[in-house]
């Protein structure tokens, strides 16, 4: 560990009224939930600031819950809470294809879904399973709630629309009609960051995202339109490669994420048709 611990400070809220008047009253602070993100930089000697609030004990940000038609999961529902939630697993299988195959089983128990989200890596591995879905986004301040569209939360490489003074409550699920497709590309099948990542919904008009490809987890809207129209396979994989603008990078090059991202659309219209 390069960070000396002993320099930091760490703040244990009572409660999530007490945690959001804290970020509104003692910025900079950053939330710690399940920390597998945070502790990488402070084990890398760069923390990401002096200040911490552990937001993990707040259980009111950890259920997982059918209302309506809608499912809700509250941000610090870890990997694990998703893979084993009937209603995750009866609704949403590709977020817990997705959960199945982020880090293993410690991260799987600490990791959270918030997390996932607030983090903001371009190859997060749940993200582009809230891409396909059109999922919401709830964020809490000690001024009320908002929800922001998953598709607009991003608003360049690791910057959202987040507010320093708000948590990440929930992501909500609208019903998803259609079968649902997820697969991830690494080098091992635990403990390896994603080449490319790929989650879909096969509806009429299908929904595709693709993580690992660009600053941020993408949909592809004109690949989309194509297939829903009835163009072929290869002319639906062309106008992918004009929707996505992978990097060289020390997991992989651009060039393998370009001829995999096709691999991918194929194997998912031809596996879901
Ligand atoms: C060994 C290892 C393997 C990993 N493998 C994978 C993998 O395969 N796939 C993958 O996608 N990720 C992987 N990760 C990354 C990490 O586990 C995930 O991104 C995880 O979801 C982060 O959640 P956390 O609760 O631990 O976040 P934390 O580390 O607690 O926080 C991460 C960031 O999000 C912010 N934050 C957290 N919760 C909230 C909230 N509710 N509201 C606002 N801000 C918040 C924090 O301030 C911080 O900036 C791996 C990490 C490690 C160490």
């Amino acid at each position: 560990m390069r960070t000396a611990i002993s320099t930091l400070e760490l703040v244990e809220p009572r409660s999530l009224k007490h945690a959001l008047d804290v970020l509104r009253d003692s910025q900079p602070i950053i939330p710690l939930a399940g920390c597998t993100d945070v502790y990488v930089s402070l084990n890398a000697g760069a923390p990401p600031g002096a200040r911490y609030l552990n937001i993990w004990n707040l259980d009111a940000l950890r259920g997982i819950a059918l209302r309506g038609d809608t499912v809700s999961i509250g941000a610090l529902a870890t990997f694990s809470d998703i893979m084993r939630s009937p209603v995750v697993r009866k609704r949403l299988p590709a977020l817990v294809a997705a959960a199945r195959e982020i880090g293993a089983v410690q991260i799987q128990n600490r990791g959270t879904l918030g997390g996932n989200v607030a983090n903001g890596s371009p190859a997060g591995d749940s993200l582009p399973v809230l891409a396909a879905t059109d999922a919401v986004v709830v964020l809490r301040s000690a001024g009320g709630v908002r929800r922001v569209p998953f598709n607009g939360f991003y608003t360049g490489y690791r910057k959202t629309v987040l507010r320093p003074d708000e948590l990440i409550a929930a992501i909500e699920f609208p019903p998803v009609t259609g079968r649902q497709w997820f697969r991830k590309v690494g080098t091992r099948a635990a403990q390896a960051i994603s080449k490319i990542v790929m989650a879909a919904v096969r509806a009429p008009h299908p929904r595709i995202a693709f993580g690992s490809v660009a600053p941020t987890v993408v949909r592809v809207p004109r690949t989309e339109d194509l297939l829903s129209a009835g163009a072929s396979l290869d002319d639906a994989a062309a106008m992918l490669l004009t929707e996505i603008s992978p990097i060289d990078d020390i997991r992989s090059t651009a060039e393998y994420r370009r001829r995999v991202a096709c691999n991918l659309l194929r194997a998912f219209w031809t596996e879901t048709a």
